[in-house]
């Protein structure tokens, strides 16, 4: 079965998309078959992939409303070697063409049941609002992963963010769990970052990541060139640590698996 994960924080600009993007290329480097679901109107994930949200007649927007299938709807990403369900501005309107569908927050779900078995992974970059489109990113996932910069509001919003998903899991969707939190554009020399990182190990333990994503450049470049950060600078800080991301993944995995 594959493992289906939500990149998921309702704070903007924490590195949900570059995380989304590099971890789905560095899975499928490693030779996993993964699909990247692109659940933002912004349709970031999708540039990033190389893939022009302007050009798209089919996304996730169509799927979600019930008029095409995942099959239909999702694209190769070439360049990251890996397949993509895109969205664009569409899917903004997605919301409100929802409101009086029964179940509207498992339609991901139910047009992800089609393709469950294709993939080792599946990673869904949620926008950054707790909206009707991040719930169908919860009900849809079996885990969360959590990016965040340790900033001092970081901890702050954390906790809804966990509010959140625990009502999701008593209502939506019962296996529902924290799979971890990244800590995103690290700067070691910052001694805040150090203090929040210290607290975050505190409270959540085993589930704080031990790989951490050093802020760097070459990360915040590759998008620009529709590629993800491996295929822009492969031995860049941030290409590594997403890598190294990946194998942390797999291993867990491998760990459940035994
Ligand atoms: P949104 O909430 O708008 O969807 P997001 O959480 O998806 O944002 P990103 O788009 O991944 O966040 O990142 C926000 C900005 O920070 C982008 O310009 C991105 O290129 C940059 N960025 C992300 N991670 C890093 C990093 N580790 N080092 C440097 N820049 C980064
Ligand atoms: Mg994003």
């Amino acid at each position: 079965m594959s493992k289906i994960m939500a990149v998921a924080n309702q704070k903007g600009g924490v590195g949900k998309t570059t995380t989304t993007v590099n971890l789905a290329a560095s899975l499928a480097a490693a030779g996993q078959r993964v699909l990247l679901i692109d659940l933002d109107p912004q349709g970031n994930a999708t540039m990033g992939s190389g893939i022009d949200k302007r050009d798209l007649e089919i996304t996730v927007y169509h799927v979600l409303l019930g008029r095409k299938t995942v099959s239909e709807a999702r694209k190769k990403s070439e360049v990251g070697k890996y397949d993509l369900l895109p969205a664009n501005r569409d899917l903004a309107g997605a919301e409100i063409e929802l409101v009086d569908v029964p179940h509207r927050e498992a339609r991901l779900k139910d047009a992800l049941q089609a393709v469950g078995g294709e993939y080792d992974f599946v990673l869904i970059d949620c926008p950054p609002a707790l909206n009707l489109l991040t719930l169908n990113g919860l009900c849809a996932a079996r885990s969360v992963m959590i990016p965040m910069q340790c900033e001092y509001y970081a901890l702050e919003g954390l906790s809804d963010l966990v509010n959140t998903i625990r009502k999701v899991r008593a209502g939506l969707n019962p296996v529902l769990e924290i799979e971890g939190l990244l800590r995103t554009m690290f700067d070691p020399r910052n001694m805040l970052a150090q203090q929040v990182s210290d607290q975050l190990q505190q409270h959540f333990g085993d589930k704080v990541y031990r790989t951490v994503i050093p802020r760097n450049v070459r990360l915040a470049e590759a998008p620009s060139y529709g590629v993800p950060a491996l295929y822009h600078d492969k031995v860049s800080k941030g290409t590594q640590a997403y890598l190294a991301l990946a194998n942390e993944l797999m291993s867990i995995e491998d760990g459940l698996r035994k």
